[in-house]
């Protein structure tokens, strides 16, 4: 017999869990359908962030970033430790420790909020039916007024560098190593390549970052990614670009390495590792997740196809997060759940996709929001820009923490913020009060007539907003450009 529900979710990533919930809230009969399993065979929630994806990796970064830390930074805070040794199950078991208590969180929400809890696989067969298949093989079918797919990402493999997660791993597998690989390759400097590169740079490795684009980080505005790479490159990572991967040959014997061959602008080479990370990039999972009959389409790259309102073609079946367009961050998965569950419910919502921050967590955190000077150019915009080195500011002094700077663009006419870009320490949390003030259309001076907290990492984005008009107190005005 078919259940009836208004809503019935297929995956409870960031996307889904919070559009079940939002859902539930409004008083919706909800259901939500999940096939993920851990090594235990229970079903667990929260999807690819949760359980391999934006926790599991801060866990580690945090982690291996408090012991670079006390062993490279001790010193000149006039602490002396000794043998400060790395213990790398007891890091992988604390990792696991905050997964489980988010996912458990998850699943008491579930239960909070009066949402069925489906487990197994989901396949939508019409626009108000979802078939259901158990791990053990039972059918069951969801009749629903409203269906949203939540399906998410998985990585990309490569033919050159097939994964089998102990000698090539993918994301997941490199949150899973034993211990400390002495050589680590890493294909792609995007943002998994840096974070879990820098993850495992800091805790000894040899890190070697293989990317096959000549431009490094091309979405960055170019000032900040030049930093970037400096910084990077100070630290540790060797990052090689123009780098084209062409073949891999795991060695014979119990313990594996990996010879790769690559060619770049200086030809034809290859180069040994014990690990190698496999981080090009991700792709919508949409396999087994649609019935031909049901008449959902795809786009040219494979995402379900959605307008802004995240409504596929077919009337009352909605995608959202990763599994559609746009960039494939957890922030984006939510308010496409909320804004959805908020439309079937006869409300009014939409997704300010001009708005959407970015953060490589790596150290220094790099951020970003709205445009870079690259794109506005681009669009003829004239700008100004208003630019703080932490080098001038006392709280980064005081933390031994005064690598990078804050940027921010505001429009020449207006005076409104355009576009703010931070390499810095807690550049994601400093981020954040650009994106309020961007949401509000706030100007430059709007942000100058504020009084911030001092002393303080925050006083940065005001002396970058007084500098925008030449104003800042504690900084030369003479970079001001148009
Ligand atoms: P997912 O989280 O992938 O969830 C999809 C869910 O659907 C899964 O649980 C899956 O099992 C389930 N599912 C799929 N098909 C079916 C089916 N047929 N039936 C039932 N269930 C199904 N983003 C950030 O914003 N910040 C970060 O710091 C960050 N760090 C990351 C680090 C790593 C290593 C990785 C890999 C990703 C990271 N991301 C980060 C990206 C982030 O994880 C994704 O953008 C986010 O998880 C997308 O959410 P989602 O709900 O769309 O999909
Ligand atoms: P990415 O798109 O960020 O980077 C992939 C990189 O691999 C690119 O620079 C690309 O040019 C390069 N590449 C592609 N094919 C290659 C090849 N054959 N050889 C060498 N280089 C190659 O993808 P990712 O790092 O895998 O991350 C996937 C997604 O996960 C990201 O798009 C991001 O949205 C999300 N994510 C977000 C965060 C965060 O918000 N902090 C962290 C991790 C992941």
């Amino acid at each position: 017999m078919s259940k009836e529900y208004d809503v019935v979710v297929i995956g409870s990533g960031p996307a889904g869990y919070v559009a079940a919930i939002r859902c539930a809230q409004l008083g919706l009969s909800t259901a939500i359908v999940e096939k993920w399993r851990n090594s235990n065979k229970e079903t667990v929630h929260g999807g690819t962030c949760l359980n391999v994806g934006c926790i599991p990796s801060k866990a580690l970064l945090d982690s291996s970033y408090k012991y670079f830390e006390a062993k490279e930074h001790s010193d000149v805070h006039g602490i002396k430790l000794q043998n400060v040794k790395i213990d790398v199950p007891a890091m992988i078991a604390r990792k696991d420790k905050v997964v489980s208590q988010l996912t458990q969180g998850v699943k008491g929400l579930f239960t909070a909020n009066k949402i069925d809890d489906i487990a197994g696989a989901g396949k939508v067969v019409s626009k108000n039916k979802v078939k259901v298949i158990s791990h053990d093989g039972e059918e069951q079918e969801l009749t629903a007024k409203h269906i949203i797919i939540a399906a998410g990402s998985v990585p990309i493999n490569i033919p050159s560098a097939p994964i089998d997660q102990e000698t090539i791993v993918d994301s997941t597998g490199a949150l899973e190593f034993k211990e400390v690989p002495k050589r680590l390759g890493v294909i792609g400097a995007g943002i998994i390549g840096l974070e879990l590169g820098s993850v495992w740079a800091r805790l000894g490795s040899e890190v070697v970052v293989l990317e096959a684009l000549e431009d490094f980080l091309p979405a960055v505005d170019k000032q900040i990614a030049k930093e970037t790479l400096k910084i990077l490159e100070k630290q540790g990572l060797e990052i090689k670009l123009g780098a084209r991967v062409t073949d891999t040959k795991l060695s014979k014997g119990a313990k594996k390495t990996v010879t790769i061959d690559f060619s770049d602008t200086q030809g034809d080479q290859k180069a040994e590792f014990d690990k190698l990370i496999v981080a090009v990039g991700r792709r919508p999972f949409t396999d087994d997740l649609l019935e031909v009959s049901a008449g959902v389409e795809l786009d040219e790259r494979g995402f379900i196809k959605v307008n802004d309102q995240c409504e596929t073609n077919v009337p009352g079946v909605h995608a959202v997060g990763d599994v559609v367009r746009g960039p494939m961050l957890a922030h984006k998965a939510m308010e496409e759940g909320i804004m959805v569950a908020e439309r079937i419910a006869d409300k009014k919502m939409q997704v300010n996709y001009d708005l959407i921050p970015s953060v490589i967590y790596t150290h220094p955190e790099i951020a970003w929001i709205g445009k870079n000077e690259e794109e506005l150019k681009a669009s003829g915009i004239d700008y100004n820009i208003g630019v703080f080195p932490f080098a001038a500011s006392g709280r980064a002094l005081a933390a031994n923490d005064s690598d990078g700077l804050i940027k921010l663009l505001a429009d020449t006419q207006t005076d409104r913020i355009l576009g703010c870009h931070i390499i810095g320490a807690s550049a994601a949390d400093l981020l954040q009060q650009i994106v309020i003030a961007m949401e509000f259309s706030a100007s430059a001076e709007d942000i100058g007539l504020t009084m911030f907290s001092h002393p303080s990492l925050s006083e940065g984005v005001h002396e970058a907003a007084l500098a925008v008009n030449g104003h800042a107190i504690h900084i030369s005005n003479r970079k001001r450009r148009k």
